[in-house]
């Protein structure tokens, strides 16, 4: 497995690539087998690249930035163990050229109009958008993986990929969970262990209400369930699956719930209705 940082060194021929911003756990392993698996089976040169690069564009809080963990060593480590062919770990410079702009592409309506994550933290899918399209533009991949934890991420990426026209395939990974259902993070490390127990009302609060009858009776019990457990919610909502709009019949819904914890962030989705989480 190479280890490249130099976007130039970047020749390994068609490829998948897993964006990540590192302090890599299981949930990102799964992404890298998947991934891994997909150049295999398609026959891509390049297998997968893994980047890890902690986007300063998409932080909408300096603090966030600044403590977020940099593990690269540990990080190439499970990118070999899952099969990776190349970890890209570019620095600073090179994503953004000083005195180049790098331009942020127009943003779909997915990551400015529902009033969520876009809501609750201007300009990261701004940032994100950049960073993906960036990154794009250097790896070339055929294929890129995205995780189901960050649905709405997941949803703002596909609309991009599909209103620039880019070439390459949107593949969404499951979400891996701890024992209680916690969905893994790389910020889960900053709970103390008597918060921790507390975390796991994130998955308890989409099972609830993944049972309830109505999207309006889901999103009290979520509430009441993250309440009651001592978080602070930012919202808990259940929104068409894909454009992230008000829930209409017939159509796949999503809940989606972002909830504060101590200083620590926490967000997860689940189909909805639903009876468990996979
Ligand atoms: P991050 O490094 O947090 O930006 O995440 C990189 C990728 O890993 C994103 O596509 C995330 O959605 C995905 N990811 C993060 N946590 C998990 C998880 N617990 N299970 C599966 N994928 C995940």
């Amino acid at each position: 497995m190479r280890i490249v940082h130099d976007p130039g060194d970047l020749d390994g021929g068609p490829c998948v690539l897993v964006p990540t911003m590192g302090a890599l756990h299981e949930g990102h392993a799964s992404l890298i087998r998947a991934g891994s698996e997909i150049a295999r089976q398609r026959g891509l040169a390049g297998g997968c690249v893994v980047s890890v690069f902690v986007n300063p564009t998409q932080f909408n809080e300096a603090a966030d930035f600044e403590r977020y963990p940099r593990t690269l060593e540990a990080d190439a480590e499970i990118c070999r163990e899952a099969g990776a062919a190349a970890v890209f770990a570019p620095e600073r410079e090179a994503v953004y050229p000083p005195g180049v702009g790098v331009p942020t592409p127009r943003l779909p309506d997915v990551a400015t109009r529902p009033r969520l994550e876009d809501a609750m933290r201007p300009g990261h899918f701004k940032g994100v958008c950049q960073v993906v399209k960036r990154l794009f533009d250097l790896v070339q991949p055929r294929v890129a993986v995205f995780g189901e934890k960050d649905w709405q991420q997941l949803q703002v990426v596909e609309q991009l990929t599909s209103e620039l026209r880019l070439r390459v395939t949107i593949v969404p990974g499951r979400t891996v969970r701890e024992s209680d259902g916690l969905a893994m993070s790389s910020r889960n490390r900053f709970l103390s262990a008597q918060e921790r127990p507390a975390a796991g009302a994130v998955a308890r609060a989409l099972v609830a209400g993944g049972k309830c009858s109505t999207p309006a009776t889901a999103e009290r019990r979520m509430r009441m369930v993250l309440e009651g457990a001592g978080l602070r919610v930012e919202y808990a909502a259940v929104r068409d699956a894909w454009t992230l709009e008000r829930p209409r019949r017939g159509r796949p819904m999503r809940a989606l719930v972002a909830a504060r914890l101590g200083t620590v962030r926490l967000i997860d989705n689940a189909p909805w209705p639903c009876s468990g989480l996979e």
